[in-house]
């Protein structure tokens, strides 16, 4: 794995204003809070700061380490950060002036106390670099704000630990056309049983990243449109299939790809789909989709129907991401981005595989009738 990370010098930012201010902007929080590996959380207490930079030609990535993440997550971190940047912020069409700088936040998972610790510290970065006299800013919308918004957003979601006490889940919370910078949070994984899950949900989230940075516009509702969160058959629905289905399609194939192991995702991508689960009932993400005959373009982020949750939209959406992929390649996705803000969503998707996405989800339904053999053979070896 290719390590470009070159300057890292710590500073130490101090300062504990307690709990102070937090929350948020209205409408921002952008990608809403993202479960995307299947472990628990405990605690212990202790928290600190620590802060580290690497900057490389500008391309800013300020660290934020709660106290009691240990050296090994945070070199796993790094590394696999500096992989995310050579796989999609060198994609053509980037802009990279919407990449950086990144403040990148890593919290213990069985720390809730560390993760607290951290917040006053961020904020106090945030404050020092981002307030400005009179405008509106990046630490105003943030949930560090010093007003209304900020703090009932703070209320209803927490910064680094949530209202009921957990660690905040991996996630990017910001807009970097408004906020002029990117929020990500990133929670540890159990090593060593859990050390995938510290490469491919770090894939995950710089690879939202990389597609948010194809906008111009900075309204968070104008961003979840063009990136077709609003596909289901109720428009009003916010429904993750697409956006995060092509996330994590990619951060599982080029977690593979990375270690040099294909055979990880394919076992990763059957499993998604066909491993029976105690939380469906020993049924497998597969069944139930198709017992509860819900369209996948419309299960949402919250409010599914019993059983239903949003995880199978975010794992049967990479597997209609590698349908896709198998009929057009991966590049005509990593395309579409640059095309959404010239003709939106529907028409990006048309353009790019030449069929409405409803038409091509109703012979994507029938793909998954197939045998697991069938199914399995679509899937790229290398
Ligand atoms: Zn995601």
């Amino acid at each position: 794995m290719k390590s470009y990370f070159i300057f890292i010098f710590s500073i130490t930012i101090t300062f504990c204003s307690v709990d102070s201010d937090r929350s948020n902007l209205s409408d921002d929080k952008i990608i809403s809070n993202e479960e995307i590996s299947n472990e628990s959380t405990s605690a212990t207490p202790n928290a600190e700061d620590n802060s580290t930079i690497s900057n490389l030609d500008n391309r800013k990535i300020i660290y934020f380490i709660a106290e009691s993440v240990s050296n090994e997550h945070q070199e796993m971190l790094k590394e696999w950060v500096a992989i995310s940047e050579e796989l999609y912020f060198t994609q053509p069409n980037v802009v990279i002036e919407n990449l950086y700088p990144i403040y990148l936040v890593q919290l213990d998972r069985n720390n809730p106390e560390s993760a607290l610790a951290l917040e006053p510290v961020y904020c106090e970065f945030l404050e020092e670099e981002h307030k400005k006299l009179f405008i509106w800013d990046g630490y105003d919308s943030s949930r560090c704000g010093d007003n209304e918004d900020a703090r009932e957003e703070y209320e209803r979601n927490g910064l680094f630990v949530e209202p009921n006490g957990g660690v905040a889940h991996s996630q990017i919370s910001s807009i970097p056309q408004r906020d002029g910078y990117n929020l990500f949070v990133s929670k540890t994984h159990d090593l060593p049983m859990h050390a995938s899950s510290m490469g491919y949900v770090t894939l995950h989230e710089m690879f939202h990243i990389f597609q948010t940075s194809h906008y111009s516009t900075d309204s968070y509702d104008e961003q979840r449109m063009l990136n077709g969160r609003f596909s289901g058959d109720n428009p009003e629905d916010d429904v993750p299939w697409w956006n995060e289905g092509t996330a994590v399609y990619f951060s599982y194939i080029d977690y593979a790809r990375t270690i040099n192991d294909m055979s990880w995702f394919k076992d990763e991508m059957y499993c998604t789909l066909l491993c029976e689960r105690d939380r469906y009932g020993n049924k497998s993400r597969l069944e139930i989709f198709k017992e509860s005959g819900i369209k996948l373009n419309n299960i949402t982020f919250s409010g599914n129907p019993e059983i239903i949750d949003k995880q199978i939209a975010y794992e049967i959406g990479a597997w209609f991401v590698a349908y896709l992929v198998n009929e057009h390649g991966e590049d005509k996705i990593l395309d579409i981005y640059s095309l959404y803000e010239e003709f939106g969503f529907e028409k990006s998707f048309e353009i790019q595989f030449g069929k409405d996405y409803r038409t091509y989800l109703e012979e994507f339904y029938e793909f998954l009738d197939l045998s697991e053999d069938q199914i399995m053979g679509i899937l790229l070896s290398k």
